[in-house]
Order: C-alpha cells, then sequence, then structure tokens
C-alpha cells in the first residue's frame, strides 16, 4: 500500500508518486505557530491538515518523524527586516517578560491542538533553542561566500546566489519578476539587493530577545531557523516540508535559498502546501484581524457566529475541503458539517448491534479500495468522507433491515470506519463518558419504556406523538423486532 501514495509537489507543480528517501524513517517539517499570539482558526486548518497527512503516514505503516517547529524569536513587525520585534512589543503591551509571552502562547496552542485531536509531533524545537545551530548555519553561508555584513547584521546576497541556482523555484517566478514586486532601496537601506534578506539582525539598546555571535549582539531573521532545525533533525535533504501557502513566496523560497546556498542540496523533496481558511472570502490573518479564536467558535461568543460548535464538529468541516482548495467560513457550512458528523458517529453506534446474515449485499471489499484510492490521491479528505457516508448508508440499510451482511463483511466494515474516521481523520466521539451523555442514556432508556407499556396498552396514537415529538428535537426512535432503538441525527 505504501507504494501508491501520489502527493501534489508544489516545486514541480505537479502530482508524484511519493518514494521516500528512507522508508524506514519519513521526515517530514511543518512550520510551526509563531507564539507572540492566540492561534486563530486558519492557522488551526493547516496544522489539522498535517495532522492528516502525518497519521495517513503512519497508518500506511511509515516510520515517520514530524517535526513542527516553534517561533518564538526573531519576528520583525514590518516585513523588510526592520520594525518593533513582535514578541517584545506584545511583552510591553501585556508587563510579561518575552520568554513569558512565549510560554503563555505555547500552552495555549498545545491546548487547541488537543481540543482538535491532532497528534503532537515527534519533535517541537524552538528558535531560541537552536541559536547555536543557527549561527553556524550562517557562518557556512558567509564563509561560501553568499552572505555578507553590513553593521553587525548579515545579510543573503540573493543575486550572488542567483547566478548559480534559481531563486524562486517554489513560485516559479524569475528573479527579474519578483524584482518587480518590491519597492527601490533607499539610501537608509543596507541591504545591498532589494530581494536580500537578514541571516542574523543586529540588536539595538532596547532589544530585549539578544544573544552573543561572531557578528556582535542580535538576534537570528525568521528563516534561517527552519533551514537549522529541519537540516539537524531531518537531514540535509528530506522528505516532506510543509505550512500555508502564504509561506511559499518568502518564508520556504529563502529557506531553500539558506539550505542549497549551504549544503549545496536541494534541502526538501516534496514541498507541500495548504490553502487558506477565509472568511467572506479574505484570508483569516492576525493582521486583518478577522481571525475567530478556537476558544470563540466553541462558545459561539463572536459577532459572526450564530452559536458555538463542538471541537469535533469543526474538525470535521475543515476535513470536508480538500487542503489545497479554500475554505471560507459559514455558519451554514458549519452546521451541515455537525449534522455530518453526528450522522457518522451515529451510523458507527450502530454497527454494533447490526444483525448478520449469510450472504451480503453490499461489496464491502469496493469500500475499502474507494477509501484508500481518495487518500492516496493527495490525501483527499472530501472524497474519504464521501466513501465512509456510503459505509454509513451501508449500516442504516442493513439495520433496517434492507440489506445484509456477513460476519466477515462486518468486521471488514468495522475496520474501515474505525480506521478512518478514528485514526485516519482524528475525529472522536464527543461526550460519550460525559455525565450529560449518562443522563440521556437513562432517560431514553425510561421514555422506551413508558412507551413500551403505551403501546402494550394500544394506545398507538399516544406512542406515535412521543415518537413525532423526540423526532422534532432530533432524537429518532427505530422500532424493530427486538424493541425500539434510539439515536441523536
Ligand atoms: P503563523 O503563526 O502566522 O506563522 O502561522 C502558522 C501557520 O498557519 C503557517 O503555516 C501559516 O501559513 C498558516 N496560516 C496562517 N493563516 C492561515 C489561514 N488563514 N488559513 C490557513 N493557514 C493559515
Ligand atoms: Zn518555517
Amino acid at each position: 500500500m505504501q507504494d501508491q501514495l501520489i502527493i501534489y509537489n508544489t516545486l514541480s507543480r505537479t502530482k508524484e508518486k511519493f518514494v521516500p528517501i528512507n522508508a524506514g524513517m519519513v521526515g517530514l517539517y511543518v512550520c510551526g505557530p509563531t507564539v507572540y499570539s492566540d492561534v486563530h482558526l486558519g492557522n488551526c486548518r493547516t496544522f489539522m491538515s498535517f495532522d492528516l497527512i502525518y497519521r495517513y503516514l503512519l497508518h500506511l505503516n511509515f516510520k515517520v518523524r514530524y517535526v513542527r517547529n516553534i517561533t518564538d524569536a526573531g519576528h520583525l513587525e514590518g516585513d523588510r527586516d526592520e520594525g518593533d520585534d513582535k514578541f517584545a512589543k506584545k511583552a510591553k503591551l501585556e508587563q510579561l517578560e518575552p520568554m513569558e509571552i512565549v510560554q503563555k502562547y505555547t500552552l495555549g496552542f498545545h491546548d487547541v491542538m488537543r481540543e482538535f485531536n491532532t497528534l503532537p509531533p515527534s519533535i517541537e524545537p524552538t528558535a531560541t533553542g537552536h541559536i547555536c545551530e543557527q549561527i553556524e548555519m550562517i557562518k557556512i553561508i558567509l564563509e561560501k561566500g553568499y552572505a555578507y555584513i553590513k553593521n553587525g547584521t548579515v545579510y543573503f546576497d540573493v543575486e550572488k546566489y542567483n547566478h548559480e541556482f534559481p531563486y524562486g523555484q517554489l513560485t516559479n517566478r524569475k528573479m527579474d519578476e519578483l524584482l518587480e514586486g518590491t519597492r527601490e532601496l533607499s539610501g537608509q537601506d543596507e541591504k545591498n539587493g532589494r530581494l536580500d534578506f537578514a541571516l542574523w539582525i543586529q540588536s539595538k539598546p532596547e532589544t530585549l530577545m539578544k544573544w552573543p555571535s561572531p557578528w556582535g549582539w542580535g538576534f537570528p531573521g525568521w528563516h534561517i531557523e527552519c533551514s537549522a532545525m529541519s537540516s539537524k533533525y531531518l537531514g540535509d535533504t528530506f522528505d516532506i516540508h510543509g505550512g500555508g501557502m502564504d509561506l511559499q513566496a518568502t518564508h520556504h523560497t529563502n529557506e531553500i535559498a539558506q539550505s542549497q546556498a549551504c549544503n549545496h542540496k536541494a534541502p526538501v523533496n516534496y514541498w507541500m502546501h495548504t490553502n487558506m481558511l477565509t472568511v467572506n472570502g479574505v484570508r483569516m490573518s492576525k493582521s486583518a484581524g478577522n481571525g475567530f479564536l478556537p476558544g470563540e467558535l466553541f462558545t459561539g461568543d463572536h459577532p459572526l457566529l450564530e452559536k458555538g460548535y463542538s471541537p469535533m464538529a469543526v474538525r470535521f468541516f475543515m476535513l470536508q475541503t480538500h487542503y489545497r482548495s479554500t475554505l471560507d467560513f459559514s455558519n451554514e457550512a458549519l452546521q451541515a458539517s455537525e449534522k455530518g458528523y453526528a450522522r457518522l458517529m451515529t451510523s458507527i453506534k450502530t454497527l454494533e448491534n447490526l444483525k448478520i446474515s449469510a450472504t451480503s449485499t453490499s461489496n464491502i471489499k469496493e469500500l475499502q479500495k474507494n477509501c484508500y484510492n481518495a487518500m492516496n490521491d493527495d490525501f483527499n479528505s472530501p472524497i474519504l468522507i464521501a466513501n465512509l457516508f456510503e459505509g454509513a448508508r451501508i449500516i442504516n440499510s442493513v439495520n433496517d433491515g434492507k440489506e445484509t451482511i456477513t460476519t466477515a463483511d462486518l468486521s471488514a466494515l468495522k475496520k474501515i470506519m474505525h480506521d478512518f474516521v478514528f485514526g485516519v481523520m482524528g475525529l472522536r466521539p464527543e461526550n460519550t463518558n460525559s455525565s450529560t451523555d449518562k443522563a440521556l442514556q437513562g432517560v431514553m432508556k425510561v421514555i422506551l419504556e413508558i412507551r413500551k407499556e403505551i403501546k402494550e396498552k394500544k394506545d398507538f396514537a399516544a406512542s406515535d406523538r412521543l415518537r413525532d415529538d423526540l423526532n422534532k428535537i432530533n432524537i429518532t426512535i427505530k422500532d424493530t423486532k427486538d424493541g425500539a432503538t434510539w439515536s441523536v441525527q
């Protein structure tokens, strides 16, 4: 099964068969959050998409070293290597130490990831924990002649690099096209070229987060952390590097340039980029101010939200769209996902009570093949979900006595539903152990007993009314030969 996986590679702009460097250990690196503020739902979409990818690789029995970093230094307000450091600015605002800001938002990020049932990465390295590695890499880039020093700041020389290696491959753009999109250098600019970027930035007297280096006190540029940490843990060339599409043009383009300049090797075989979560067509971002926090979504406490949505309904909503398509937030779509998620969960519960027959009316092997085909085709979760709904339809039909299933097919169907719904999609039943859920189970047991007695007294009008009233609040009663069953739709 491992040899059937196809991945869309941003670098080649085609779907390619996945051939790992070493099947014994697949290297996966994903750019993690910048922890000077809370993650918004857009960030969560990217991390959930890579969680699906990680889970499916594990499901295919690959051993995976999944590295997702924490950016806790070196992020400036402007995108031109100038302006305030975002961590220091937030620290002043909240009257905390910069590392208290880092701790607070890292813990918050972990809480959110747990709510969404994402698996933790194998290694979660931080930029501040790898200053030595970044300095060493910058030294090599300088020695090899692809960088220069101006007043204690080290810049990457994009023009020099571009003479030997194509810069901008990831977005398929040449230097002159890229230059068109940048402003002219002013007299105040230190750098030689408009596309040059800082590897190391000299600190000012008021800079809070700074380290000694061969070029004086300063702090690393943003891009160098990912090059240094990915090569440290995954090697100079590794299998998959991912992040949101907004990282392609600058962050990942510069990562390729730094690693290539340092090691004279392409750092990554498969570049994967997730598309954006949008609100009314506008990308959700910290700067646009249109970002819902996951907590607001769970409670419904936001002007754009009609109500609160559970973490699993939101996860299901995310997975209903392929990771390379944009996903626009809407209450209607979330409410549809809520119902879809509940339908899947109900069918999985029903699976436990299905009756066995001598023959099967459905082709379960075909269903299994279709689930694998969907995921092998660049992790196509919406097609996977369509197949799982077909599984749910079969379950309900067998439960209603309209179709039949053999013992072998039933255990195959259970395996498909459990493996893909829980293992690959990372959904989990919600509230099954909560006291409310237990109370509901108890109440329904009492109601069904009363209804049975009503029916025995042949008061069919009353028993039907009870069934219809429950139906109005989305509780479905089914009368079977062995008594009545109930489910929440
Ligand atoms: P940041 O903390 O801003 O560096 O972002 C962390 C991750 O979230 C990066 O991989 C971004 O590309 C991704 N990201 C940011 N905004 C969105 C969005 N609206 N939709 C999906 N992913 C996003
Ligand atoms: Zn990165």
